[in-house]
């Protein structure tokens, strides 16, 4: 057999999408297992969504469309960032994709070339690294701690910035740490993007799942770096969507245009009826999304109560998104079945093989001493998990 690619063989595998297919491995096995594994809501989509779903069947919707999706979408997605976000975009400036993780693979693709620098801050979501690396470019990782609220400050960045950086990806409300950058923090990045010319890849997937007064800001409403900012979003998470598989980018039309080739090669437009189904998501009503983000809240109150109280584990406050990442640094030195615990990913494993609960370990977000909890799963589950733990920790030696 010829050897494969190398430029796969350097990059990983989704972690979080590996240790959900365990949990549910598990789960299949017929073992009790509590997977707080993967972002993904466990509310129903609501009903109006599929409703336009079924009838985008009926009426025999099931061709494929134009490349960069429908304009009915495409229109609603236009209105959208202009009410919620305060960009305004011509439709012709988005493209429909599979998920957001494909926008922002079609991003990559049309910005990058070989050698090109992307600058990540960490903690980051386990798929920014390798995408960058599958376009053939470089991961920049930037580190940030608890103490700056995991976030990046613009003479960081600045001082990152070489002759070779073309873009970075920030994501806010941050998966895996819930921060959530202000407006303030990202004029001031904005006016270094305005200085340097680099691109931005702003990953607003959670703008939607926001507590405490937090408000969310778009990079793209800053006129003078309008250009340079390219806005991922998607239905995912605030419609609870993630198996229709429908994300989508705004940006500059040249940017646009080389995504729109790309898709046009690879896999065409996205799903007809899903499609359809986004729609109605995108113009329609928002209770439902603001009933699961007040449970969301309900849920990380909770779970954060139980980890505070934990021997050992830290947490700070997260300010959106439905993740906690806690430090469990103050585990290290215990031990298990003469095993020593030094580091989240032990206490990953712990967890996962005498507790039955499924984390992902920090260290494929960049953050070695955490580990990441959804809570995008019921009360119940949160309850016996954080149960689990508790008598878990408390046996380490
Ligand atoms: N960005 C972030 C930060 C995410 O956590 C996810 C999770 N799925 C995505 C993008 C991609 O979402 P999707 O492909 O389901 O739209
Ligand atoms: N984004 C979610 C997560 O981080 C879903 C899985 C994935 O696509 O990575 O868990």
């Amino acid at each position: 057999m010829k050897s494969l690619s190398k430029k796969v063989a350097n990059a990983e595998a989704s972690l979080t999408l590996a240790l959900t297919a365990i949990a549910k491995k598990m789960k299949a096995d017929g073992i009790d297992v509590v997977s707080l594994t993967a972002g993904e809501p466990d509310f129903p989509t609501p009903a109006h969504i599929k409703r336009a779903a079924v009838q985008a069947i009926e009426e025999n919707f099931t061709k494929y469309t134009v490349n960069a999706g429908i304009i009915e979408l495409r229109s609603a997605i236009a209105d959208k960032l202009r009410r919620d976000n305060n960009i305004s975009v011509d439709p012709s400036h988005i493209l429909v994709s599979n998920g957001a993780k494909h926008s922002i693979f079609n991003a990559l693709q049309a910005i990058c070339n070989k050698g090109d620098e992307v600058i990540i801050p960490a903690p980051y979501w386990v798929s920014y690294p390798e995408a960058v690396k599958l376009v053939d470019a470089v991961p920049v990782i930037l580190k940030t701690t608890e103490r700056t609220d995991f976030k990046i400050s613009a003479s960081q960045l600045q001082r990152a910035i070489t002759k070779k950086t073309k873009a970075l990806i920030l994501c806010s409300p941050s998966n895996p740490t819930g921060s959530v950058y202000t407006q303030s923090e990202l004029e001031a990045i904005g006016e270094v993007v305005r200085k340097t010319g680099i691109y931005v890849i702003a990953d607003e997937i959670y703008e939607k799942v926001i507590y405490d007064g937090a408000r969310h800001f778009s990079l793209a409403s800053i006129p003078t770096i309008k250009d340079l900012v390219i806005t991922i979003n998607g239905v995912s998470k605030a419609y609870s969507m993630t198996g229709w598989r429908i994300g989508y980018m705004a940006a500059a039309k040249p940017i646009v245009d080389a995504a729109d080739k790309v898709q046009s090669q690879v896999t065409s437009a996205p799903c007809s009826i899903s499609q359809r189904a986004a729609a109605a998501a995108i113009a329609g009503p928002e209770d439902e999304v603001h009933a699961m983000t007040a449970e969301f809240k309900k849920r990380r109150d909770y779970m954060l109560g139980e980890l505070r109280a934990m021997e050992g584990v830290t947490c700070p406050t997260p300010q959106g998104a439905f993740y906690l990442f806690p430090n469990v640094s103050g585990l290290y030195g215990t031990s298990f079945n003469g095993k020593k615990i030094k580091s989240g990913d032990d206490v990953t494993q712990y967890l996962l093989e005498e507790c039955n609960v499924v984390t992902v370990p920090g260290s494929g977000f960049g953050a070695k001493n955490n580990i990441r909890l959804s809570y995008a799963c019921s009360m119940e589950e949160l309850q016996k998990a954080a149960d689990r733990m508790k008598k878990g920790f408390q046996q380490l030696k």
